[in-house]
């Protein structure tokens, strides 16, 4: 039994793993160490020393994860009882952006607490980055509302919602490879080999009848973006639970973001390259 305890411990979240990954109303059973508080008067507190959180900070030196500092290092918790508390963060490298989280605070013991998360301002969840929501087009408000269902922990409507996002800009996303092999003067059969796969009704069945790989600039830490779409489109609609199908749209909006950022440089690159070749062949035709 104590075994068992130990190991249930070591699996209980931090109060900053909590924050950060939690959607608003989420209550949690949390891993603290709370140290006592030498106070002259009763009722005896505690202590507990506050960590830095490392979050998207969206002002314009930034708009990237950062860490932010909290703005008072220890909370002061009565043990057994529960209370209202602001926590409130800083990004220390803006020193502009704050994150306020209002929370329902109860230390049971030393180092065990239940918590709630009450609001969170500015709201949870990474922004969703322009070039996805450029690559995704048309289903762009289908795209956000997978995003809204997926930030209040609803698997099922956010897979949902990706997928439909996904299938109906099949031909989109293809398009957009298919304009990198071309401008990165790839191999000519890898782009006649994309579009006729993109003639495949279903994205899933496009990527399956997908003969070869996609350009090595493409790769999302080694992997094919496409066939990590598609095994978490595919497996997502077996999914048992909720929690399941969440994780699958987690993913799903996490390799088409990497995917449209990825895209998005490399055509930006070769823009650029091309801007640059053309200024010194017209200098040198002027000499
Ligand atoms: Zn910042």
């Amino acid at each position: 039994m104590a075994i068992q305890d130990s190991k249930l411990e070591k699996e209980l979240p931090t109060l900053e793993e909590f924050l950060i990954n939690s959607p608003p109303g989420s209550e949690a059973t949390i891993k603290v160490s709370a140290y006592e508080y030498n106070t002259q008067y009763p009722p005896q507190k505690w202590q507990i020393a506050l960590e830095e959180l490392q979050l998207f900070c969206k002002n314009e030196s930034c708009k990237g994860i950062r860490f932010f500092e909290p703005t008072k290092e220890k909370i002061y918790p009565q043990e057994g009882k529960g209370e209202l508390l602001f926590l409130s963060y800083q990004c220390k490298n803006c020193e502009d952006t704050i994150k306020i989280y209002p929370i329902l605070f109860h230390l049971q013991d030393s180092n065990k607490a239940t918590i709630v998360k009450i609001g969170e301002w500015p709201s949870f969840g990474t922004p969703t980055p322009t070039r996805l929501l450029s690559l995704v087009g048309s289903e762009k408000d289908y795209f956000l509302k997978g995003r809204r269902a997926e930030n209040q922990g609803l698997g099922i409507g956010a897979f949902a919602y990706y997928r439909r996002v996904v299938e109906n800009q099949k031909n989109r996303i293809f398009d957009e490879i298919i304009k990198v092999v071309e401008l990165t003067k790839s191999d000519t059969s890898l782009a006649d080999a994309l579009r006729n796969a993109k003639n495949e009704t279903q994205f899933t069945k496009a990527v399956e009848s997908l003969k070869g790989g996609i350009p090595d600039s493409l790769l999302i830490d080694g992997h094919n973006p496409l066939t990590l779409l598609h095994s978490a489109l595919s497996e997502g609609l077996h999914a048992e639970s909720d929690e399941d199908c969440l994780e699958f749209a987690n993913t799903i909006r996490i390799v088409l973001s990497a995917f449209a950022e990825r895209i998005g440089e490399i055509l930006k690159d070769q823009s650029e390259l091309k801007q640059a070749l053309s200024k010194l062949l017209s200098k040198k035709t002027n000499s």
